[in-house]
């Protein structure tokens, strides 16, 4: 079981920006589909979810075989269906885009599929038929790619242990997704519904150099498991490393949006309303915990950026919303200094302008009055991991080195995915490595 989370939190004050669908309305959008025989939609799902069939499905009337459908290709379908960007994967490649008219709502018909399927628990809906194999696998982290990792094999019979350091499990899907596509006690209900295939949990273990209370050493995992997946996703927020960064009303953006989705009371809505925010970065990232603050009620927020709106990681079509909730964009300009008066508050974020290298321009130093600062420019890689565990490399980003295809590092029992290789990508990849992880391991031992 996972930890219960109290209703008193902040991100429950944002509710969803595109809620469930109703029997009738998942009807009529499923007859709308044209079940193209060569689907683009499938091949622009990183996890090859069977598009029309699953749609085909829920307009027969057959939802549980429509989840059934979603499940067997990604086991975290529901979150995935509520946190993709859709409008650049799946339904971005409807065909009906190429005729201008409205594309199929794919993610919210996956989500009308598995969520009002999955309440009755994973024993419903997968069955747990595979003799036991005796073969043992531990994960490193339990977020996405871990639990399609160890969800994958103990369908087929194998064991799962997945260790994490923190009390919650679940990783970004519980701490990190904006609280407008996904609440954390949901994401811990996908938690539930995939370790209720046999997963066992280890909440509060840290894998590391030395065995101890709450710690257990690499080289202990690989004697005493089969295999091991590494899914420890990213490190810390990075700093800018300017004067006056340590201190209060700076924090890091996925420390701030943990902290909100967690911690902190509804309370806390009324301290947001009293802050003018500024967010540094032009990443997804930078854009959720602008919109956070906006939907929250802040008086004024502004995005920090040094270069231009075209320069952007963003999505574009997150960045268009967040204009309309109010979120100011200021291009071209780069963090200097905190400015903090004497008791140390922070009052302002003095900025220079950039040129369209994003180079500093020489004498245009101003400052932007402001109660709270988020960093949102990256994340630091966890490189460590890899000392732990003989023959794992890293590269120069300081990523895991795996295969693409099976997910294999330099240590042929050792596996990775996720944001751990990839240094970011969208839940759907990490789901995506754990599961081809998963099933390249199948594979070997089903050949002996
Ligand atoms: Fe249906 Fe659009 Fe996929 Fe065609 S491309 S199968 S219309 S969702």
């Amino acid at each position: 079981m996972t930890t219960e989370l109290t209703n008193d939190r902040l991100e429950n004050e944002l509710h969803d920006k595109k809620p469930l669908y109703s029997e009738a309305e998942a009807n009529a959008e499923a007859e709308r589909c044209l079940y193209c025989a060569d689907a683009p939609c499938i091949k622009a799902c990183p996890t090859e979810i069977d598009i029309p069939t699953f749609i085909k499905k829920i307009a027969s009337g057959n939802v549980r075989g429509s989840a059934r459908t979603i499940l067997a290709q990604n086991l975290l379908g529901w979150s995935c269906a509520r946190v993709c960007p859709v409008e650049v994967l799946c339904v971005g490649s409807c065909v009906y885009n190429a005729w201008g008219r409205e594309p199929i709502a794919i993610g919210r018909l996956q989500r009308f599929a598995t969520e009002t399927t999955m309440k009755g628990g994973a024993e419903t809906l997968l069955s747990k038929t595979a003799a036991k194999t005796g073969k043992k696998v531990a994960c490193i982290g339990g977020g996405p790619a871990s639990l399609a990792f160890a969800g994958t094999l103990a369908l087929a019979g194998h064991e799962a242990v997945v260790l994490e350091k923190k009390a919650v499990l679940g990783g970004l899907n519980t701490t990190g997704i904006a609280p407008y596509k996904l609440h954390a006690h949901d994401a811990m209900h996908e938690v539930d519904f995939v370790t209720a295939l046999g997963v066992e949990v280890r909440a509060g273990v840290e894998v590391g150099s030395e065995d101890g209370a709450g710690r257990i050493s690499g080289k202990k995992l690989l004697e005493a498991y089969d295999a091991v997946f590494i899914g420890v996703g990213l490190g810390a927020d990075t700093k800018l490393g300017i004067p006056g960064e340590d201190g209060p009303g700076v924090f890091g953006a996925t420390v701030w949006i943990e902290r909100m989705k967690l911690e902190m009371p509804r309370a806390g809505r009324e301290e947001i309303a009293k802050k003018r925010v500024l967010v540094v970065g032009g990443g997804n990232t930078a854009i959720d915990v602008a919109r956070e603050c906006a939907l929250l009620g802040a008086t004024d927020v502004a995005m920090v950026y040094r270069r231009g709106a075209a320069d952007m990681s963003g999505y574009e079509h997150e960045m268009d919303i967040a204009k309309k909730e109010g979120v100011r964009l200021i291009p071209h300009t780069q963090p200097v200094a905190f400015v903090r008066d004497d008791s140390g508050k922070l009052t302002a974020l003095r900025v220079a302008k950039t040129d369209a290298q994003g180079k500093p321009i020489a004498g245009t130093e101003h400052t932007l009055s402001c109660d709270m600062v988020a960093l949102a420019i990256g994340q630091s890689k966890l490189r460590d991991i890899a000392k732990e565990l003989p023959g794992v490399e890293v590269d120069a980003r300081g990523c895991v080195v795996a295969h693409a295809g099976t997910c294999q590092t330099g240590n042929p029992k050792v596996f990775a995915g996720g944001d751990c290789i990839n240094g970011g990508k969208e839940v759907v990849n990490a789901v995506a490595d754990g599961r081809n992880a998963a099933r390249t391991l199948i594979a070997q031992w089903a050949g002996g």
